[in-house]
C-alpha cells in the first residue's frame, strides 16, 4: 500500500502523524510511505530522518493526496485539502465530524473513507487514541498552575511544594478519570496537598489505593466542590460525560469566593468547560483574569508540547496504520472491532450513528 503523510496546515498545528520509526516499520512491511517536505520539522523530525528510514520526501501535497491508498493526518482535513480526498482513498486522522457540518458534507462528497481517531474505541468503553492527549493535558494542567501561582505571571506566589516549615499549595481536580488521575500524579509529585473530587466511587476507590498519602479523594457534589473550590490555590477541570457538554459544577459564586492570585485551568474547556467562568483561550493568549483569579481555558493544551505529543500519538495509532496497510480496509475493519468503531463515513455514507444524529443524515 501507499501511505501519504502530509504536512498539517491548521494554525499552531506542529504535531506530524508518523515518525521515522513508523516509515521504517511500514517499509519492513513492504509498504511505500511518502512524506511532505517539513511535515515533522514541528515536532523535530527532520526530513532526513525521513529519508533514512526509508521515506520517499515529496514537495507537492496534491502529489501525496494523489498517490497514496491511505493519508494518516493528525487533525480534520480544512481549506483545499478537501478538493484533494479521492474516492476509495482511507484518510485516518482526527475527524470530530460533530464539530463541522463542512467537513462532514466535504468527505461525504469525497468518497473516501473516514476513520477518525477519537472513535476508535477498545471494547471497555476507552478511546486508545483520546488517552495519550488527555494524558499530556493532565500532566501538564499542575505545570501551568504553578507556573500562573508565580507572583510576576499574576498569582499569589505561592510555590506548589512548600519547603520545610511553609506549608504547600492546595490543588483541587474534579474528576478523576484519565486528564485528572494525572495531574493528580504530578500536582501530588511536586509535593502540593491534592484534593480529587468525581462522582464515581469506584474510581475514588481506585485512586485511594494507587495515590499518595498528599492526595485525599471526596464525593464530587455542590457542597463538597464548594468547600474544595474556596480552599484551592490551583483548580483543575477534569470531567467529563461522553458526548454531552461538561456540567457546570463551579459556579461564578463559588470562583468569587476563591482566593486572590489562585489560578484555574480548566482542561475540559475543550467540551464546554466544568467552571461557569471559563471561556476558551490560545496558546498565543492563554489566561484572563476573573474575580481576581486566573483562568488557564487552553482548548488544546498538548500542542504546547508538540514533541512529546506526536510521538505518545503515534505510539497509540501506529498499530492501527500497520493494520490497515497490511489488510486493506475491509479486512481491517473485519477482523479488528476498535477499528470498525472509528470508521464514520465510508464512500459518502454515514457509518456512524453519532455523526448521523447531529446533523439529521442517513446512517
Ligand atoms: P475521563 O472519561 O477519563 O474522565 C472523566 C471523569 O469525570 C470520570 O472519572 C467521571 O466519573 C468524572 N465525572 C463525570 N461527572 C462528574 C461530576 N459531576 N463530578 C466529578 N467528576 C465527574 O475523561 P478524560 O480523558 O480525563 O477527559 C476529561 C476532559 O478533558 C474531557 O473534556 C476531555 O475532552 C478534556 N481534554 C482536554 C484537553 C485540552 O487540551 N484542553 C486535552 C485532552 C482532554
Amino acid at each position: 500500500m501507499i501511505v501519504g503523510v502530509p504536512k498539517e496546515i491548521k494554525r499552531m498545528e506542529n504535531r506530524v502523524a508518523l515518525l521515522p520509526a513508523g516509515v521504517s516499520i511500514l517499509k519492513a512491511h513492504g509498504h511505500t510511505v511518502l512524506v511532505e517536505k517539513g511535515a515533522g520539522l514541528g515536532s523535530g523530525f527532520s526530513d532526513d530522518l525521513y529519508r533514512d528510514a526509508g521515506a520517499e520526501i515529496v514537495d507537492d501535497p496534491k502529489e501525496i493526496y494523489a498517490k497514496a491508498d491511505m493519508i494518516v493526518k493528525v487533525k480534520e482535513p480544512i481549506g483545499y485539502e478537501y478538493d484533494l480526498l479521492r474516492k476509495d482513498q482511507i484518510v485516518f486522522t482526527y475527524f470530530h465530524f460533530a464539530a463541522s457540518r463542512e467537513l462532514t458534507e466535504a468527505v461525504i462528497k469525497s468518497g473516501c473513507i473516514a476513520i477518525a481517531y477519537e472513535t476508535v474505541q477498545k471494547d471497555d468503553g476507552t478511546l486508545p487514541l483520546l488517552e495519550p492527549m488527555s494524558e499530556i493535558a493532565g500532566r501538564m494542567a499542575p505545570q501551568e498552575g504553578a507556573k500562573y501561582l508565580e507572583k510576576s505571571m499574576g498569582g499569589r506566589g505561592v510555590l506548589l511544594g512548600g519547603v520545610p516549615g511553609v506549608e504547600p499549595a492546595d490543588v483541587t481536580i474534579i474528576g478523576g478519570g484519565v486528564v485528572g488521575t494525572n495531574a493528580a500524579k504530578i500536582a501530588a509529585g511536586l509535593g502540593a496537598r491534592v484534593t480529587i473530587l468525581d462522582v464515581n466511587l469506584q474510581r475514588l476507590r481506585y485512586l485511594d489505593d494507587i495515590m499518595p498519602k498528599n492526595v485525599i479523594t471526596m464525593a464530587s457534589n455542590e457542597y463538597n466542590i464548594a468547600k474544595a473550590v474556596r480552599r484551592a490555590d490551583v483548580l483543575i477541570g477534569a470531567v467529563l460525560i461522553p458526548g454531552a457538554k461538561a456540567p457546570k459544577l463551579v459556579t461564578k459564586e463559588m470562583v468569587a469566593q476563591m482566593k486572590e492570585g489562585a489560578v484555574i485551568i480548566d482542561v475540559s474547556v475543550d467540551q464546554g468547560g466544568c467552571i461557569e467562568t471559563i471561556r476558551p483561550t490560545t496558546h498565543d493568549d492563554p489566561v484572563y483574569v476573573e474575580y481576581g483569579v486566573i483562568h488557564y481555558g487552553v482548548a488544546n493544551m498538548p500542542g504546547a508540547v508538540p514533541k512529546t505529543s506526536t510521538i505518545a500519538l503515534t505510539n497509540a495509532t501506529l498499530p492501527y496504520v500497520v493494520e490497515l496497510a497490511d489488510k486493506g480496509f475491509e479486512m481491517a475493519i473485519k477482523t479488528n472491532k476498535e477499528l470498525r468503531r472509528g470508521v464514520n463515513i465510508i464512500e459518502g455514507k454515514v457509518t456512524h450513528i453519532g455523526v448521523a444524529e447531529t446533523f439529521g443524515l442517513e446512517y
